[in-house]
């Protein structure tokens, strides 16, 4: 067994000095596929599932695999094959979910901005539930679902006021946040959606926030709602699945969140003892699903060596690697390569004419220009928050299974930019 380069990452290893993906070496990819160039193992992905489903063994549970993480085709036919659902937050990852193979009825649409277009959308698939995050939202679903002559499955998302403790932007559950509805409204909503024509009551359903690495804001979670499906139930509404969102946290730098299975082990704890183990139960994991089981190979371009700073450019930016800029988050950046040089440290940007393009600071490596790095832990929200700002090209995909592996996305072409695009005549 060959040790991981990092903990979180057991698939990208150091063989004789040079990284690999599962079997196959990221420099050989990088040479057929060129940079920048993202690229997942399909054991990893199935890994972290594993952990999930060991966690819920002998229960009646359902994995939705949250897809804004990352939206590919391609990874999402792996998880859509592992017999997973898919928790989804627009109509175009309806659309997606429905090409990568999913059925319909397990996937669930979550959002705080559902369009009538998009519920028509979902109604007419058949789509197993919709997580609905406002009172306005439920009169709006009704009218829908009526016009159509269908009963839509809801579950209302609950805030239930709980600090998951990661950054403000990835937070979700407090008070004051734009998702869900507030605790002490919930049993009023409940009340209304039975009242409503269009709305068949499925669940109840949470999700507090994200990269989470400590148990303690789940378990008071999911006592909040264990409490509210008390009042609820007692108001004589049945809530037949318990919906706990996702969030658990990956390893970038260090963090040790609980393994999935862990976590649910100490989850079902409470659950039991508070009688509700027999319930349906959804989980909607993104991050801890492909976070880690993905990479981005990058080109050295240019060393810049100056008084206050030395500055490593590369051919990834901002645009392909969003955390950094917009949450300052850090990613492991290695060499793919050995080099015998000496290392020194560097700030590592990007192209992009914008100071926040920046994927690492003060990183000591020791590279030359051509070398190739592989910027760690970019498996989610990195290709699905891509961008074409300074008209670049997104990056091109694989997917690796064994010694095998197989392009999932071409790279994007300044043609296929301008495709819907148009001159004034
Ligand atoms: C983003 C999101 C998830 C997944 O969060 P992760 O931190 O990636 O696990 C789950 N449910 C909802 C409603 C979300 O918005």
């Amino acid at each position: 067994m060959i040790p991981p380069l990092l903990p979180g990452q057991p698939h990208f290893a150091l063989r004789n000095g040079e990284l690999f993906a599962e079997n196959v070496p990221l420099s050989a990819l990088a040479r057929e596929h060129g940079t920048p160039l993202f690229v997942y193992s399909k054991r990893s992905m199935l890994e972290a599932l594993a952990a999930y489903q060991r966690g819920f063994a002998g229960r009646n549970a359902r994995i939705c695999y949250a897809m804004k993480a990352n939206s590919s085709l391609g990874v999402l036919q792996v998880f859509a094959q592992a017999g997973c659902g898919f928790d989804i937050v627009s109509g175009g990852e309806l659309e997606r979910a429905l090409a990568a193979g999913a059925l319909a009825g397990d996937i669930i649409f979550s959002g705080v901005g559902k369009t009538r277009r998009e519920m028509q959308r979902a109604l007419q698939v058949g789509i197993g539930c919709f997580n609905v995050e406002s009172e306005a939202e439920l009169e709006v679903l009704s009218e829908v679902a009526v016009a159509l002559g269908q009963t839509a499955p809801v579950s209302i998302r609950v805030n239930p006021d709980v600090d998951p403790k990661t950054h403000p932007y990835i937070s979700t559950g407090l008070k004051g946040s734009k998702f869900g509805i507030p605790h002490e409204r919930a049993l009023q909503a409940y009340r209304r959606a039975v009242a409503l024509p269009g709305l068949r009551v499925a669940g109840i359903d949470c999700h507090i926030g994200s990269q989470i690495t400590t148990e303690e804001p789940y378990l008071d979670a999911m006592d909040r709602v264990l409490d509210l499906v008390e009042v609820v139930e007692a108001a004589g509404i049945a809530l037949p699945h318990i919906d706990f969102g996702g969030g658990l946290g990956i390893n970038y730098n260090g963090e040790e969140p609980p393994g999935a299975d862990a976590l649910w082990v100490d989850l079902f704890a409470k659950i039991d003892a508070r009688g509700f183990g027999d319930r349906l139960f959804m989980i909607e994991p993104g991050r801890s699903l492909v976070g880690n089981a993905g990479v981005c190979v990058t080109e050295v371009l240019y060393l810049k060596l100056e008084d206050q700073k030395n500055f490593c450019v590369i051919d990834a930016a901002m645009n392909d690697l969003p955390r950094p800029a917009m949450y300052q988050a850090y990613h492991a950046i290695v060499p793919v390569q050995h080099c015998s040089d000496p290392a020194s440290r560097y700030d590592v940007v990007g192209p992009v004419c914008e100071s926040g393009d920046w994927i690492g600071h003060d990183r000591m490596l020791a590279v030359r220009p051509g070398d190739l790095l592989a910027v760690m832990s970019a498996g989610a929200y990195c290709m699905s928050m891509a961008s074409n700002y300074n008209t670049r090209g997104r990056a091109a995909e694989i997917l690796v299974d064994g010694s095998s592996f197989h392009l999932i996305r071409e790279r994007e072409t300044a043609a296929d930019q301008m495709r819907s695009e148009r001159l004034v005549p």
